[in-house]
């Protein structure tokens, strides 16, 4: 179908051209790939943000897997909490015997209690959802502090449609279990996981782009729902029947012309952090036995670190660790990219003991503008208003941003052949 316009070359992008056959592309970044791309610097490739496989849709395993050629297969993932100086394994409930005497004995009481307490209780947010199932200790001395850190918006502001295939549900045995003694598994959805031997994350997808028709470095800005038409920035029009959009459906709302009042207030609701991606290549093997870790304490602004020397080692030079440190801040928050990435480099140093005037290699700041969308209560409503008007008019959002919630990048892939079937049935 000719007259289909497609917004954005991402994941959902290249899912619902490869489905449609014939469909044009517009993608405003100089590549395509969107959040699945890396970028190498001096032989070492940096994704966008922690991204790794886990998918467990067997038929794109294997589409991608042949794109890639040659692929890692991690059948034990090894995750790490930094917590006040400890090192506690992920997920902190089901290794309490790695914390100290008197915090040990605090979570598990606490634990006990809430099974008790709020057995059959139906949580109303993401703070109710976490005293049920881990207790208040884990939850104001873990989920908290990390909450505060990473989605920067109190714990009762977040709803619970986020957590399925993110966090586990308290399993009383495990978590009795690991406060005994050391138990050597990790949060299941992650344990098992691919990754492209070279190239990051993005070699996953690369060949797969080869046949489709984008014109890349092109931003949409401007959308004619009834005239059917999209204006670029470079001053070119492009006529549609259906425009299918994964850009942010803020952005998408706030180019559209004659908006509804209603749609223009739900529009208004919604809310995304924003990501600094801190690249770090340091001249030490080895340096950290992990494939990635979470940082808690408030003082450190990092909140997650991925190894991409662990996750591929023979993509990385010999001898060098590289490192990815994310750091998030909300999207209306002023952030100090230079200051936020040296005070990264000195925290990381401190705490994986290597000395960054000696043995950094390498440090780049990466802002990623759009990292996540905040799953807070007025999410659902908001983004059903929207959608419904944008369908009204022939627009289908899809993917990551179209669909305002959080989805894997399988489940991106697949809106975007979903949508290319709406389309054509339509
Ligand atoms: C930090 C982070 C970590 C993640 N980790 C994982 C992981 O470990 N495993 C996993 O499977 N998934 C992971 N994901 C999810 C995965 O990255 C996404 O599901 C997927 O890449 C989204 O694809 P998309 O096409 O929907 O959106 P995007 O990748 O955002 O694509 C949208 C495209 O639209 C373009 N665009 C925006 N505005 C305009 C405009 N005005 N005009 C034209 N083009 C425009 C953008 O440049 C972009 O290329 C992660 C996501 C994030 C943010």
């Amino acid at each position: 179908m000719n007259d289909v316009v497609v917004l954005g070359a991402g994941l959902a992008g290249l899912g619902c051209a490869r489905r449609l056959g014939t469909a044009r592309v517009f993608e405003a970044g100089a590549h395509p790939g969107g959040h699945s791309y890396s970028h190498g610097i001096d032989g070492v490739f940096f994704d966008e943000g922690a991204h790794i496989c886990h998918s467990r849709d067997q038929e794109w395993l294997d589409m991608i897997r042949k794109a890639a050629g040659e692929v890692i297969q991690i059948p034990q993932s090894r995750v790490s909490n930094f917590w006040h100086g400890h090192w506690v394994t992920y997920p902190v409930q089901n290794h309490l015997n790695e914390l100290p005497n008197d915090a040990r004995t605090n979570a598990l009481t606490d634990f006990v209690s809430a099974q008790i307490e709020h057995k059959g209780k139906e949580p109303r947010n993401y703070l109710e959802w976490c005293r049920y199932q881990y207790g208040d200790y884990l939850t104001d001395n873990f989920y908290a502090e990390y909450t505060a850190k990473y989605w920067r918006v109190p714990m009762e502001e977040l709803a619970t449609d986020w957590l399925a295939g993110r966090l586990l549900p308290s399993q009383v045995q495990r978590i009795v279990a690991g406060a005994i003694a050391p138990q050597d598994e990790t949060q299941s959805v992650f344990a098992c996981f691919h990754y492209p031997a070279q190239g990051g994350f993005y070699r996953f997808f690369e060949s797969l782009y080869a046949d489709i028709d984008i014109t890349c470095g092109v931003r949409a800005v401007e959308v004619d729902p009834d005239g059917k038409m999209v204006r670029f920035d470079n001053g070119d029009k492009a006529g549609f029947t259906r425009l299918a959009s994964s850009i942010p459906l803020p952005d998408l709302i706030d180019m559209c012309t004659d908006v509804p009042d209603e749609v223009r207030d739900a529009r208004a609701l919604l809310r995304y952090i924003k990501l600094l991606c801190v690249n770090l290549t340091v001249a030490r093997k080895e340096l950290v036995p992990h494939h990635w870790f979470y940082i808690y304490d408030n003082d450190i602004d990092v909140s997650r670190v991925s190894v991409p020397s662990n996750l591929a080692p023979g993509s990385v030079p010999e001898g060098v660790t590289a490192m990815q440190a994310e750091i998030f801040r909300g999207m209306d928050e002023e952030w100090d990219v230079e200051a936020l990435t040296s005070k990264a480099v000195t925290d990381l140093g401190r705490i994986l003991k290597f000395d960054p005037d000696r043995d950094l290699v390498h440090v780049e700041p990466v802002v990623v503008p759009h990292a996540y969308v905040i799953s807070d209560l007025n999410r659902a409503t908001a983004v059903e208003c929207i959608h419904s008007w944008l369908r009204s008019k022939g627009i289908f959002p899809m993917g990551l941003f179209g669909h305002w919630k959080f989805i894997w990048s399988d489940a991106s892939f697949r809106s975007g052949e979903e949508t290319a079937e709406e389309i054509l049935k339509s």
